[in-house]
């Protein structure tokens, strides 16, 4: 890049032309994704959707306790969640079509009635502190501020993490959150 000339007004600073990152646009994002899964083989679920984050993610995985929920709303099954940190270089949207694909490869209907018992629920809980409100993509995810499914094992992972939108911090956010029955299960990654 030229020097700045000392004579330079702010206006000409302005004008200078930046250097450019030609791949700013793929700077790896911090990620948290949600898992979840109560139909099926829970655990073989939660371990092949590992492999796969694993697989896309630009640099190892960080992966949370399974905890044992109890389902919110009509389903009868438990739960297993778990929350797994990734390094993504791409778009939400594209990280968001990724993981249907993946939900769709595990035997989940594209189209599927919410809350009911699921194969395979993936859900982008952070995205680099990103804030997005459209269609498809809520950012941060709603559930991450609100159920304790999701922010005790993203504890497990950022204990320093905070809400981006309300700043408060997880351990608030734990502290009001709606009691549900949750423990630590008795399954574990192998
Ligand atoms: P839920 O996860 O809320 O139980 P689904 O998994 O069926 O329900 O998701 C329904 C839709 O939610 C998805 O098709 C997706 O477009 C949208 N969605 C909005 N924000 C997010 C997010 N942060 N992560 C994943 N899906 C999201
Ligand atoms: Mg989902």
């Amino acid at each position: 890049m030229s020097k700045k000339s000392p004579h330079s007004t702010p206006d000409s600073v302005h004008s200078e032309r930046l250097p450019v990152n030609p791949r700013a646009e793929d700077a790896a994002r911090s990620v948290f994704v949600a898992l979840g899964s109560n139909e099926g083989d829970s655990t073989a679920h939660l371990t092949q959707a590992r492999l796969f984050l694993q697989e896309i993610s630009s640099s190892p995985i960080r992966t949370s306790r399974v905890y044992q929920t109890e389902p919110i709303g009509p389903s009868d099954n438990d739960f297993l969640n778990a929350v797994i940190h990734i390094d993504w270089e791409g778009s939400p949207e594209a990280l968001l079509d990724r993981l249907k694909e993946q939900e769709r490869i595990q035997g989940r209907p594209s189209r599927y009635p919410k809350w009911t018992s699921r194969t395979l629920d993936l859900d982008i809980i952070d995205f680099g502190g990103l804030i997005l409100n459209n269609d498809r993509l809520q950012l941060p995810h709603p559930a991450a501020a609100e159920r304790l499914f999701v922010l005790l094992p993203l504890y497990d992972l950022a204990p320093e993490w905070y809400e981006p939108v309300t700043k408060k911090a997880i351990s608030e956010l734990i502290h009001q959150a709606p009691e549900m029955r949750i423990e630590v299960g008795a399954w574990q990654w192998e």
